[in-house]
């Protein structure tokens, strides 16, 4: 039995049309970064396997799409409840399959909040669902919204079953049915969330494949029977779906990297401000595209502020991921720990100077885990470890005077996710807001999430948007109805 005493299957199956299915041919192992526990095996599915898959979402699809937007609202609230009601046991499913610290699944903000409030907001939003509509002469002009058919989905592992809510609720809120592919550093909780969804959905209307992005999700690029591609990821994967979006003339929403700016004005409280900073880089143990990576600080308040700043990160609990009272845990795999630790080398090579961390800590009992310290280089934005996602938590810290600078360097980056903004000066704020690039701008509280607002990334972070109304258009198309009260003589010439 695993740590936290949750019960799981050995062999998790596909779930394809309603029914869990074995895979054609192999599985894999679900392992916990944190021990190197295999805490399950996975069914990887073949081409064929995602192509039975896409069969059963477009048999499914008719149905579902002439549903009633209030059954499909009913739908929703009802994956909801079942959420709500297993939330506990997932959050420690993806706490042990992910090695993220325990409390982040029992917080106010936990993963499985948000995605509850996804499929919540939702099922409300789809019934505020609007087109237009105008007289004509002799007639009327209907513009409506209908669903696109078949959805590709890929999702990351970071946080698993908030990426599987962005990508779902709407996707079902607007009438289409839907293939999704998890991670495979985090794929039990959405093949045991497919057991809730097996008593509350019509067979074939969602289908869970996962297996490697290599297999599983490149088969479900190259489907010519997907109707739209949604993708969370790296940015370097999301060109490449975009491309094939482009060739296939299917719409794709990508949201992709981040390497946020975190801008502290001279006038803050320091140690609120702190902890906001420490928040917004260790947050997820550093591996959200979210994270405020680049801390842009005011050189009259630097020392003092640095003096705090590591105070704080050094008072951070760095444990086992099911202890609790644990802030910083292991990396989602020795993969990913490895490139974060590449990383703390290339800068200190670039000679950014390291105030602290930089270390692999071991943890009792979990010596198979990258238990990495927060670490904080004094930098400059040029240099890599200010340009490129580490995806974990090190922060570059750089120093400002010069109003307009700051502003460049903050917007000098191929991304555009997000920005938090530290000031008790509306007019610094109001004005810096308008000039970063970036599709989430953050005052005074870092990674404030709102229900209803829309997010996505500007520049290479991202094309469309998810969380808001936004999300119902890019899982719909409009098509323009006129209607005429009579035949009227067209007067076509020989007629
Ligand atoms: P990734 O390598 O791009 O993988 C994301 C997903 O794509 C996984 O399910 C992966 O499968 C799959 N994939 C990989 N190669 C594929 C291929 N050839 N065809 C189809 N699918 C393929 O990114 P990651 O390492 O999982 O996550 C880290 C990155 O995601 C970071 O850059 C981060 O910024 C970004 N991210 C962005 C957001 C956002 O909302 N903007 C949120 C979270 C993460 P497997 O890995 O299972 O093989
Ligand atoms: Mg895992």
């Amino acid at each position: 039995m695993n740590k936290l005493n949750v019960e799981l299957d050995s062999k998790y199956n596909l779930f394809i049309n309603g029914k869990f299915e074995k895979p054609e041919n192999d599985y894999f192992e679900a392992i916990n970064p944190a021990t190197g526990e295999v805490l399950a095996e996975m069914a990887s599915a073949s081409k064929n396997d995602v192509d039975k898959a896409v069969k059963a979402a477009r048999n499914a699809f008719p149905a579902w799409a002439g549903k009633s937007v209030e059954e499909r609202s009913a739908y929703l609230h009802q994956i909801a409840d079942a959420l709500t009601e297993n939330k506990s046991r997932l959050g420690k499913i993806d706490c042990l399959d992910t090695g993220r610290a325990l409390y982040e699944f029992e917080s106010d903000y936990s993963d499985y909040n948000i995605a509850i409030a996804q499929f919540r907001y939702f099922a409300s939003a789809i019934l505020d669902i609007s087109g237009m509509s105008r007289p004509i002469t002799d007639g009327q002009l209907v513009v409506q919204r209908e669903p696109l058919g078949v959805c590709g989905q890929i999702i990351p592992w970071n946080v698993p079953m908030v990426m599987f809510a962005y990508k779902v609720a709407p996707a079902l809120a607007a009438g289409n049915t839907l293939v999704l592919k998890p991670s495979t550093d985090a794929s039990i909780s959405t093949m045991e969330v497919a057991k809730l969804l097996q008593e509350i959905l019509p067979a074939g209307v969602v289908n869970f494949v996962s297996g490697s992005g290599s297999e599983t999700g490149q088969a479900i690029l190259d489907h010519p029977d997907i109707d739209k591609l949604a993708f969370t990821g790296s940015t370097e994967m999301g060109r490449k779906i975009g491309e094939i979006a482009g060739k296939k003339l299917i719409p794709a929403t990508l949201e992709l990297g981040g390497k946020s700016p975190h801008i502290v004005f001279s006038d803050v409280e320091i140690d609120k401000a702190v902890e906001n900073v420490v928040f917004g880089f260790c947050f997820y143990n550093g591996q959200g595209c979210l994270n405020g990576t680049r801390l842009f600080l005011h050189d009259d308040i630097y020392d003092e502020f640095m003096k705090q700043l590591i105070k704080k990160v050094e008072s951070l609990k760095i444990g086992d991921p099911t202890d609790t009272k644990t802030k910083i845990s292991s990396a989602v795999s020795q993969k990913q720990g490895k490139h974060i630790l590449d990383y703390i080398e290339i800068g200190k090579k670039e000679k950014a100077t390291l105030v602290t961390g930089g270390n692999k800590v071991e943890v009792k009992d979990n010596e198979y885990g990258y238990f990495i310290e927060p670490t904080i280089f004094e930098a400059t934005n040029d240099m890599r470890i200010s340009q490129e996602e580490i995806f974990g938590p090190v922060l570059s810290v750089i120093s400002w005077n010069d109003y307009d600078q700051m502003i460049k360097e903050a917007n000098d980056t191929e991304y555009g996710l997000a920005a938090g903004i530290m000031t008790n000066n509306l007019e610094n704020a109001v004005k810096t807001a308008n000039l970063l690039e970036a599709g989430n701008i953050w005052v005074n509280e870092y990674n404030n999430f709102q229900t209803g607002a829309p997010f996505g990334g500007y520049k290479a972070s991202g094309l469309g948007r998810e969380y808001g109304k936004e999300a119902l258009d890019m899982y719909t198309q409009s098509k323009m109805v006129t209607y005429m009260n009579k035949l009227p003589p067209i007067g076509f010439a020989g007629f």
